[in-house]
């Protein structure tokens, strides 16, 4: 048995996102189903609604940021019950048997772990549908808790945006005597900003647009550094013991090397491609600097940022839109006029 639900979603890459009706399965003994009450918009979704990365199967219906309330529970379930507060973020399901997932990584599931939108639906077949939509049912396994001191809306970033940041702060050891930039003021660079903050660390924005130094500050960083202005660059060579960046499309990562300290690493979580630009091995090399990549986070890593949110009392900036207003959103987002991040209200899709 399986139910259908409204969602929204888009049919082709050129396409906007409309209403539309989709699929979601009668709750086995291990699932959770939520009715959805917030999602945040994640470039992700831009860029799989439109197909930067190719692979996008049609209809798509984006969302990773879901927080909303739980309204069954299959027999099985312990980690949650009717009427709970629940989250869901980046991923649905993995193998839960290779390496990775045994140690609490299935974010790299040897087997690929399946997102929870465009991934291989493993119960209805086709692919999975995302948190634009009144409902989703899910694996108890990746089910998040959200503390209760937390508001719901601000709170659902924390579920890509914020462990996409937290889990390179945490691998890197970030802490009180670190010295942190981020590239990109976004939904995932401004979660980058509180949280390394948060871990007591010293905090430099890297940004093409002045205009956002205001708000970097009010976020919390020590110093905003003019990406484009080759002598603010040059003041900060040699600074950086880590350095997240979150741009989205393709740019020049040489400029950011060599503000890395010996030893400092670049990990780049935003871009997913091929970098047009040659990275020039001298500044790699004369200070054994490295250049990584990382994605999401672990299930139990997300709860741990979750628990380290409510003892910090740390949330996204957010402005509420209508499930309605996506397609203008999404415009907005790629014009970097996020403040910082959009989070849907789910009570406009279900009265509609
Ligand atoms: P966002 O809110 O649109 O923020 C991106 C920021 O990057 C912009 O605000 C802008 O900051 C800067 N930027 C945008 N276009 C740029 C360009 N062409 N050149 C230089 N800077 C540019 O996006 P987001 O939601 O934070 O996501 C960022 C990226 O991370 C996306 O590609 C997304 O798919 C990816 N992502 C990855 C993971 C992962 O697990 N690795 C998880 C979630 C998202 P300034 O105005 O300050 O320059
Ligand atoms: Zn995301």
């Amino acid at each position: 048995m399986s139910n259908n639900v409204k969602a929204f979603g888009t049919e082709a890459a050129d396409k906007p996102l409309e209403q539309i009706t989709i699929e979601r399965r009668e709750p086995t003994a291990q699932d959770v189903e939520i009715d959805i009450l917030y999602c945040g918009v994640c470039h992700s979704d831009l860029h799989t609604a439109k197909n930067d990365w190719g692979g996008t199967v049609y209809p798509a219906v984006p969302g990773h940021e879901i927080v909303g309330k739980v309204t069954k529970v299959g027999s099985d379930v312990k980690k949650v019950k009717v009427g709970d507060y629940a989250a869901v973020g980046c991923m649905v399901d993995s193998c839960q048997t290779c390496d990775s997932c045994k140690q609490d990584l299935e974010q790299y599931c040897l087997n690929g772990f399946t997102g929870t939108y465009n991934g291989k639906d493993k119960h209805l077949g086709g692919r999975t549908f995302g948190g634009y939509s009144e409902k989703i049912v899910v694996d108890e396994n990746f089910v998040l808790k959200v503390p209760k001191n937390l508001d719901l809306a601000a709170a659902a970033p924390l579920l890509c945006a914020g462990v996409t940041t937290w889990s390179p702060l945490r691998h890197w050891k970030v802490g009180k005597d670190s010295k942190v930039a981020v590239v990109g003021l976004g939904g995932l660079g401004h979660m980058a900003i509180k949280l390394a903050k948060g871990l007591g660390a010293e905090v430099t924005l890297f940004s093409r647009s002045p205009n956002k130094e205001e708000d970097a500050k009010k976020l919390g960083t020590d110093k905003f550094v003019i990406s484009t202005d080759k002598e603010q660059m040059k003041a900060v060579k040699g600074k950086f013991d880590l350095i997240i960046d979150t741009v989205p499309y393709e740019h020049d990562l040489n400029p950011y090397i060599s503000t890395l300290t010996i030893n400092g690493t670049l990990v780049l979580v935003g871009f997913i491609g091929e970098l047009d630009s040659m990275l020039q091995t001298p500044p790699m090399i004369m200070g054994r600097r490295s250049v990584a990549g990382s994605v999401i986070g672990g299930i139990k890593e997300t709860q741990e940022l979750l628990d380290f949110c409510g003892e910090h009392n740390i949330v996204s900036e957010i402005e509420k839109i209508d499930m309605q207003d996506i397609n203008e959103a999404y415009e907005r987002m790629l014009n970097s006029d996020v403040r910082y991040r959009f989070v849907i209200d789910m009570k406009s899709l279900k009265n509609n």
